[in-house]
This record gives structure tokens, C-alpha cells and sequence, in this order.
């Protein structure tokens, strides 16, 4: 029996975020016209960056006391303004996320002068952020990195070769994680610092802008160290768990994209005297899609607000999430393309676009195995104790 009061309630988004969704989904079709060429380019486009930054969304990539929307940075909003931006375009997310991942080593662990220094800028997207992790020889098993960090005479130097560095050429700074002694330090590397230059852009399946950051004895001020020495790796774990779910919101939003392209030409084109939307398993084919997507966006939206509230006790769902939502996006623009033909494979199209997109998705921020394999061991552990 249920009283009033007790009226069954759905799972919604609390009024601030479906209010934030509206601002997010009113930037990314403001963009419309742009976001074509911008994912051709593996530079930041000056235009897309200038609407970014007008909108004010950047904002939310950093805590309220430097310039950002809320005291701390929500994984929760994160997730919700990138499933629209990835809707539309991928450089779009990409510039919207990298603002929070490269700049939340300096929010969580960073001196308050280069807090003082980078953040408002960051929110302002007046400075470019990035994180340098990533070396030729070591990818997923970045204890296996290279690179070092020595402090000698109130300077800190830096010497290693990063590749694949999201922003890398474009950004102001580099967040570097570096070997020190037996552990792992974080440091700040401007973009103008003596010995760093870059190298690039990566040519991949989806333009981005991706290079190479070379620290040739890179020298910066003993204060550009993020957090204690040896305390790298903690503060890069802080930052995966505060971001991996966004990027599941961004493969829920581009999924969603796909399949309504998907369902907007099939309902439209006939063969054999029907719409392929009712043809043969075209219709399985859909609602599968749809299914999955729903799925994986309850999921995500768990995950994000469990991840709002306490970001590293709630990393396994997150990564679920990440793996649940970058899986499905996969399989849902294969399915939009199969549905398609021809059409879906056309250069330029809406959805090759969307189909090239959602490849990286699967390899970034850690691969579905990498991650399979951690949740895996969580497994094993919460059952057998
Ligand atoms: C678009 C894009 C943007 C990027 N931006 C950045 C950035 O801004 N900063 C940065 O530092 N890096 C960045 N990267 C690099 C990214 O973090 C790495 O590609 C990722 O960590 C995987 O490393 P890898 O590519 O060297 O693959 P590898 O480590 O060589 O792994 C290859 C494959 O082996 C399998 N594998 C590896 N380890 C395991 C395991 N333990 N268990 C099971 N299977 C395993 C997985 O299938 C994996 O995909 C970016 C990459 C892309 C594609």
C-alpha cells in the first residue's frame, strides 16, 4: 500500500544537473556547424575554443574558490555536460574534459601559488591543461615510465619523452608524472619551460589533438612540484577516479547520436516496399541499441552521483561504467552503420564520424582489459573475502 507522499519516485537527475544538461545540450548545437571540421583537425579549432569559453561550461572542470561552478569538481556534472558535447563532437568533449584532467592534479595536490596561478585560468579556458603520463615503452603499465625528476639547487628537472599527450603543442602546461628515488613524483612543466619542446600531431582513426612533450632536462622552480615527493601515483589515482565515469558519459552521448541517426534514415528509406526500420532485424538491431544505451546511461548516472560524493571508494563502479558505456558505444555505431549501407560509410557522414569516435574511447583513461582485470580482483576479493 502506498500513502501520499509515497507516490513510486523515478530515478532522475537532481533539478541543478537537468539544468546544467540544458546548458551543455545549448552549447553542443550551438556548435552544429562547426563540429564537422573540428573533429577533422588534429588542432584545437580557435572557434570551438571561443564558444567553449563563452559558454562558460569550463567552469565546471575546476573548484569554486578558483574561478569554477562548484566547491569541488563533480564527477556527476562532468558526466553530464560530456554526454552532450560528445553528442555533437568529439574535440568538443575532448577540450570541455582535458580543462579537468590536467588541471585537477594542480586542484587536489598543488601549491596554492600555482593554484592561484593556472586554475582561473583553466575555468577561463585562457590556459590550455594537459597530463603527460603516456611514454613510447609505457602505456598501461605506467609504473614501467622513464622519465625522471631530480630537485638540485631550488630547481626541479625533468627528463623523459611523453607521446600521445592529449593538447600536447597547444596546451600552457604539462602535468608530468616522473620516476624520483624509488617513487613516483608529479610535477607542473609550463609549455615555455627551458628544455621542453613538443613534437606531433598523431595521425589517428579520429582526429585529435595528440603529440609528443620531450623534456630534454626540462628546469622549473622547486614550487612547480604537485604534492609531496613519491606521492605521484596517489595523485593520479584521485584524478582517474574523479573522471573515468565522464568518459562512459561521453560514449553514452555519442551512442545516443549514432542511433538516432540511425533511426532517422532507416524510417526513412524504403527497400522491398518498406522502411528498413521495419525490415527483416533492422528493428532488433534498433532497439537493441536502445536498450544497451539505456542501460549503460542508469549505469553511468549511478556510477557519476556515487562517484560526486566519493570518487575513490566508488572507482569500481565507475569503471563499469567506463567499460559497460565505451563497450556499448561500439557495438551501437557498428549497428548504425550496418543499418545504413552505403550511407554509413560515406566520408563526412554524421556517422562515420561517430563510428570513428567511439573507437579510442575503448583504450583511453585504462582499456576495457586492463580494467576487466582490476574489477576482476575486486571480484574475487568481495566474494572470497
Ligand atoms: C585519443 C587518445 C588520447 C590520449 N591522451 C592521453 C593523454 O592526454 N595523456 C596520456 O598520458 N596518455 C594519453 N593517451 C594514451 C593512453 O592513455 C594509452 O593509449 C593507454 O593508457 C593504453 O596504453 P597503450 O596504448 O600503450 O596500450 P598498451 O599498454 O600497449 O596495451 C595494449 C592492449 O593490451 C591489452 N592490455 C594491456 N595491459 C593489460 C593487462 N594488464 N591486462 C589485460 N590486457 C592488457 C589491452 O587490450 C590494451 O588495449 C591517449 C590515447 C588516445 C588514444
Amino acid at each position: 500500500m502506498s500513502g501520499p507522499g509515497d507516490e513510486p519516485r523515478y530515478f532522475e537527475l537532481p533539478g541543478r544537473y537537468v539544468e546544467l544538461q540544458r546548458e551543455a545540450a545549448d552549447l553542443a548545437a550551438s556548435v552544429a556547424d562547426i563540429a564537422a571540421r573540428a573533429d577533422e583537425a588534429d588542432q584545437i579549432d580557435p572557434e570551438l575554443r571561443e564558444r567553449l569559453r563563452a559558454s562558460g561550461l569550463a567552469r565546471v572542470t575546476v573548484p569554486a574558490e578558483y574561478g569554477g561552478r562548484y566547491p569541488r569538481v563533480d564527477s556527476l556534472a562532468v558526466t553530464v555536460v560530456r554526454e552532450q558535447l560528445a553528442a555533437q563532437s568529439a574535440q568538443l568533449d575532448s577540450l570541455f574534459a582535458m580543462q579537468g584532467i590536467g588541471s585537477f592534479p594542480v586542484a587536489t595536490a598543488g601549491p596554492a601559488e600555482l593554484r592561484a596561478r593556472w586554475l582561473p585560468a583553466v575555468a577561463g579556458l585562457d590556459a590550455i591543461a594537459a597530463l603527460a603520463l603516456t611514454e613510447p615503452q609505457a602505456g598501461s603499465d605506467l609504473k614501467a615510465i622513464a622519465t625522471t625528476v631530480t630537485e638540485a639547487g631550488g630547481e626541479i628537472i625533468v627528463r623523459g619523452h611523453k607521446t600521445f599527450i592529449t593538447n600536447a603543442g597547444e596546451a600552457d602546461f604539462y602535468c608530468v608524472l616522473g620516476r624520483e628515488d624509488d617513487g613516483y613524483s608529479l610535477v607542473l612543466v609550463p609549455a615555455d619551460a627551458p628544455g621542453l619542446s613538443t613534437k606531433g600531431p598523431h595521425q589517428i582513426i579520429a582526429p585529435h589533438s595528440l603529440g609528443d612533450v620531450l623534456l630534454d632536462g626540462a628546469r622549473v622552480p622547486a614550487g612547480h612540484r604537485i604534492g609531496a615527493p613519491g606521492t605521484g601515483f596517489s595523485t593520479i589515482f584521485a584524478t582517474l577516479a574523479t573522471f573515468r565515469v565522464s568518459v562512459a558519459g561521453a560514449a553514452v552521448g555519442l551512442a545516443q547520436a549514432a542511433l538516432t541517426e540511425a533511426v532517422r534514415h532507416t524510417a526513412a528509406r524504403e527497400q522491398f516496399g518498406q522502411p528498413l526500420a521495419r525490415l527483416g532485424p533492422v528493428p532488433a538491431l534498433l532497439a537493441t541499441s536502445w536498450t544497451e544505451i539505456e542501460m549503460a546511461r542508469a549505469l553511468t548516472y549511478r556510477a557519476a552521483a556515487a562517484a560526486s560524493i566519493d570518487p575513490l571508494a566508488s572507482l569500481h563502479l565507475s569503471s563499469l561504467a567506463k567499460v559497460g558505456a565505451t563497450e556499448a558505444a561500439g557495438r551501437v555505431v557498428d549497428r548504425a552503420v550496418q543499418v545504413m549501407g552505403r550511407f554509413g560509410l560515406e566520408r563526412g557522414s554524421k556517422i562515420e564520424r561517430f563510428y570513428r569516435a567511439a573507437r579510442p574511447m575503448r583504450i583511453y583513461e585504462g582499456a576495457t582489459e586492463v580494467i576487466f582485470d582490476s574489477l576482476a580482483k575486486r571480484l574475487v576479493k568481495d566474494v572470497t573475502g
